[in-house]
């Protein structure tokens, strides 16, 4: 694409948002405030009727603005009363010629009336829609506008769920997935799954996905310090959206060389809904991220269209087998035979098997029994600050430093200390 094309569309992408923006403002504003906004919008074009010379220098179009304003937000009555009474200020009180303050003939401010009161009323039709769903296009406009000053505002934070290998005889920290969290100041917490996909929907996905990647780079490069190898690997939720962005590669490198890591030290989760939504350009947009040097993950396996057709295809490191599947393998054996087939397909495919959601050691040595090679749970880790893994990196550097103490048979005492004080390394 020529860079002039390039900026007429940029150029027109901003003039979009900015009007989305002001539109949504208007929608979701206090009722009193645009009441106030079309007063004050009919006094002006009466000011500016009267400034120009009068009705007749100047067809009063100007009035049309606040009708249109009260059909939007107020409906047919809503227009009505604005139509009514921009017949009256654009009429008996704005003479056809300001300096010999000549007043307009009757029919001529009538007829004019008649058309205001008519498009007042095709607009508020135009614009109507079920209570219901003016509500819920409300909410989400609120939610849309509150999304964009908490990104603003840094009420947005990531928190990292740990990753742990499970294939040793030890479990350890191998990485850590970042999960952003929402503290609305009213609300409350708002999950990710109620504003991720508002902002697939708004776009607003890119400039959160930007700032979380932005966040996580620069995390990765303090826990480098603590880790003093690259074998440490954060993993970023990609959104449908986000994959679609041609210049994905471009901005993912660019992160990654501003905040100085490895790219190896990151890994991008890609949903299979997401994949399937275009499986040629998904395929490509994959490859060329991971000809940056990043890893990639396939999240949630198992939900989407799982088909052994793509699966091969994709260039994909490992697969997060979804935690619908581990909530039920140590009580269904359908499930746990599924489950252990995708770990078997996985190996067969060459990628490494990652079960999400384990909730109980139950589950969890079951999965160490099939082969799994890493999990993530609330049986291990709950998602927390970034603070939580910073620990248990430290604790886990600490005890590869250490020397091995000699093989003593373990007193009964020992065994009750270690247990006592399992942490996030090492359970
Ligand atoms: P996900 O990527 O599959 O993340 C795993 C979700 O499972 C997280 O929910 C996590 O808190 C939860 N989880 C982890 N272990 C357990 C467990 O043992 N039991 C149960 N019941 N749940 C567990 P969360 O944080 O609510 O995130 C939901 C989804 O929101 C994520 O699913 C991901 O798709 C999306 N998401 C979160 N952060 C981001 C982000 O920065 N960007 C994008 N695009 N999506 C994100
Ligand atoms: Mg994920
Ligand atoms: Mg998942």
């Amino acid at each position: 694409m020529g860079s002039r094309e390039k900026a007429g569309t940029s150029g027109f992408r901003w003039g979009e948002r900015v009007t989305s923006r002001a539109v949504g403002f208007y929608e979701v504003m206090d009722a009193r405030a645009a009441v106030a906004i079309i007063a004050g919008l009919l006094v002006a074009s009466w000011a500016v009727g009267r400034a120009v010379g009068g009705a007749g220098a100047v067809a009063p179009h100007w009035f049309y603005i606040p009708i249109v304003l009260a059909a939007v937000r107020f409906g047919p009555l809503g227009a009505f009363v604005a139509a009514a009474a921009s017949m009256l200020v654009a009429g008996p009180l704005l003479p056809a010629e300001t300096s010999t303050m000549t007043a307009q003939p009757l029919s001529d401010w009538l007829t004019r009336g008649a058309f205001f009161i008519l498009i007042g009323q095709v607009f508020a039709l135009a614009s109507r829609q079920p209570a219901g769903a003016r509500a819920q296009a409300r909410r989400v406009t609120r939610l849309d506008h509150d999304l964009r000053h908490a990104i603003a505002h840094g009420e947005l934070e990531v928190h990292y769920q740990g990753v742990f290998d499970i294939g040793g005889r030890r479990r350890r920290v191998i990485g850590a997935e970042a999960l952003l969290r929402w503290h609305h100041p009213t609300h409350g917490y708002i999950p990710p799954d109620q504003f991720i996909p508002l902002a697939e929907q708004t776009g607003l996905i890119d400039e959160l996905g930007e700032r979380v990647l932005a966040e996580v780079c620069r995390q990765v490069a303090e826990w480098r310090e603590i880790v003093e190898s690259a074998d440490f690997v954060a993993a970023v939720n990609l959104s449908a959206h986000q994959l679609a962005d041609p210049d994905l590669g471009v901005r993912v490198r660019r992160c990654i060389d501003g905040a100085g890591i490895d790219p190896s030290q990151l890994c991008f989760e890609i949903t299979e809904t997401a994949v399937m939504a275009d499986i040629t350009v998904s395929r490509e947009r994959l490859q060329a991220l991971r000809d940056t040097g990043v890893s990639l993950a396939i999240d949630d396996f198992g939900t989407g269209y799982s088909s052994l057709a793509y699966v091969d295809l994709l260039p994909v490191d490992i697969i997060k087998i979804d935690q619908s599947f581990i909530a039920r393998i140590t009580e269904e054996s359908d499930a746990a035979a599924l489950v252990a087939n995708t770990i078997l397909l996985a190996h067969t495919l060459g990628y490494k098997a990652l079960a999400e959601g384990v909730e109980t050691p139950e589950q969890l040595a079951l999965l160490r029994s099939m082969c799994c090679d890493q999990a993530q749970g609330f049986h291990l880790h709950r998602p927390a600050p970034p603070a939580e893994i910073t620990t248990a990196l430290k604790r886990q550097r600490r005890q590869r430093r250490q020397p091995r103490p000699a093989r003593t048979v373990t007193s009964r005492r020992t065994a009750r200390t270690r247990q006592s004080s399992r942490t996030l390394a090492s359970r």
